[in-house]
């Protein structure tokens, strides 16, 4: 077996179909460090599965989408030389998800959600591992249950690093000497066994928690992007893919929006210095963005991200100038719904906070719940309609001029709350949600172009 190790994951675009995957498999083929696969479900999939699961339809709505989930698989198994090989299990599996979707508790429990959820990566695993095959790969499909313990908070799980390290060491490794071993992203099981996800977007995280389980040295983002961008090239054709960044800057741009890698896949590549890969797949070619421990250069500015869909709230109480702990009360209850709070400002008597609200998520519900706890201990006002600008870079708080910049490119913007000087990689505002993308194109043009 080799000494080094690569994990590599192929993101929803790159898995889409075969010939999609076809282009995986060449990547794959052609680094033998490669020994963990790891896979999202096809695009389109875990859309189609979320809004079976959070939407009351009539039968023969799910029955629809069950039947578009169905096509996007069998049109990867008719391109199979052996699709026998595969087509019953793919069946058993379609079998499942028929009888999650039709459960009639299934818009209720949270358990029932994330087995549903699960079915995305648990069939496009099944499926990839016979395309490697067919290309000349010895892969086998690994249950990623078996190692990715995480807590039982469905439907955006917490792993649980020691378990997954033990578990993946006892019974991943001994599969890396004589095959390449595909396995799900975003899924994981909680103590009992039960099925979990790690949210959308999870499958990053698996990939480098797997990663760091097996004592990996680099861990491959393969997706839909030659890399890391200045900022989302979706929102500027200007933005420009950059050949290197910290782990710091990465894990500010993923918090802050980066859609490019979930925002906990940083965690473990900085627990143990693992470098992390950002590439397309389909143009391997043109190289990618290198996440490391340090970089060659830090820059005052690195990149602008976008986080859409924010709430801000405010808590205001006269108490405060005299109750210590106010704070300490509001964010014990805030810890208590395992939210967590992106930016803060505070004033004597009032602290103004964001949360994430994507809708249809289980932080939504959660904030509801936050909310009317909060509500019995001071006054609390909500107000929607926001998004988050933040520019990364290094040293922000202490170099000259570096926020006065900033500033004057986007003075004619009415930003609602500011926050700079806690961290030096970034400085965020809120601004309403119709201006943020003017903002970040105004601030990429005065920084980047
Ligand atoms: P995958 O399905 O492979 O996980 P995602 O859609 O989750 O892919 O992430 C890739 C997308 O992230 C890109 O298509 C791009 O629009 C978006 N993105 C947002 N910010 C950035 C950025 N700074 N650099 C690159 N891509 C970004
Ligand atoms: N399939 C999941 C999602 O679409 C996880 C992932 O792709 O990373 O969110
Ligand atoms: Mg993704």
């Amino acid at each position: 077996m080799t000494t080094s190790l690569n994990v590599a994951k192929f993101g929803g675009t790159s898995v889409a179909n075969y010939e999609t995957m076809q282009n995986c498999a060449r990547i794959i083929a052609g680094n033998k460090q490669t020994k963990v696969v790891v896979v999202s479900a096809s695009a389109g999939v875990t859309n189609h599965l979320v809004t079976l699961a959070n939407t009351a339809l009539t039968s023969k709505q799910i029955h629809d989408i069950v039947d578009n989930i169905r096509a996007i698989e069998h049109a990867i198994v008719a391109k199979l030389t052996h699709p026998e090989e595969v087509s019953e299990k793919l069946e058993t599996k379609l079998e499942e998800l028929t009888r999650l979707a039709t459960n009639e508790e299934i818009n209720f429990r949270d358990d029932l959600k994330d087995a549903l959820l699960s079915m995305g990566e648990r069939m496009s695993s099944l499926l990839f591992s016979a395309v490697l095959r067919e290309f000349g790969v010895a892969a086998v499909n690994f249950d990623v249950r078996k190692v990715l313990r995480t807590d039982s908070t469905f439907t955006d799980a917490s792993p649980e690093v020691a378990t997954i390290r033990q578990l993946s060491q006892a019974l991943l490794v001994p599969e890396l000497s004589n095959s390449v071993v595909v396995t799900q992203g975003f899924v994981g099981a909680d103590e009992q066994g039960r099925t979990t996800t790690l949210g959308r977007g999870g499958s990053d995280f698996t990939a480098a928690l797997l990663a760091e389980a097996i004592d990996a040295e680099t861990c491959e983002i393969w997706t839909d992007v030659i890399g890391v961008y200045t900022t989302d090239p979706r929102i500027t054709d200007k933005a420009k893919p950059l050949a290197e960044l910290s782990f710091e800057e990465a894990a500010e741009m993923a918090t802050f929006g980066a859609k490019v890698l979930h925002p906990a896949t940083m965690e473990p590549a900085l627990r143990k210095n693992i470098k992390v890969f950002v590439g397309s797949s389909k143009e391997p070619e043109k190289g990618g963005t290198w996440i490391v421990r340090d970089c060659e250069v830090e820059p005052s500015y690195r990149a602008i991200t976008r986080r859409k869909d924010q709430v801000m709230v405010t808590v205001k109480t006269p108490k405060m100038m005299y109750a210590q702990g106010f704070l300490q009360r509001v964010f014990t209850i805030i810890a208590k719904h395992k939210l967590s709070v992106d930016l803060v400002t505070t004033s004597e008597i009032s602290v103004s906070f964001t949360l994430d609200n994507p809708p249809n998520t289980v932080s939504e519900k959660m904030n509801k719940e936050t909310l009317a706890e909060l509500t019995t201990i001071c006054d609390v006002t909500v107000e929607q309609g926001f998004d988050v600008v933040t520019v990364v870079g290094n040293n922000m708080h202490s170099a000259a001029g570096v926020s006065s910049k900033i500033f004057a490119a986007i003075s004619d913007f009415n930003l609602r709350m500011i926050c700079f000087g806690a961290n030096p990689h970034n400085l965020s505002f809120v601004v309403n949600n119709q201006d943020s993308e003017s903002v970040v194109k105004v601030l990429h043009k005065a920084l980047f172009e």
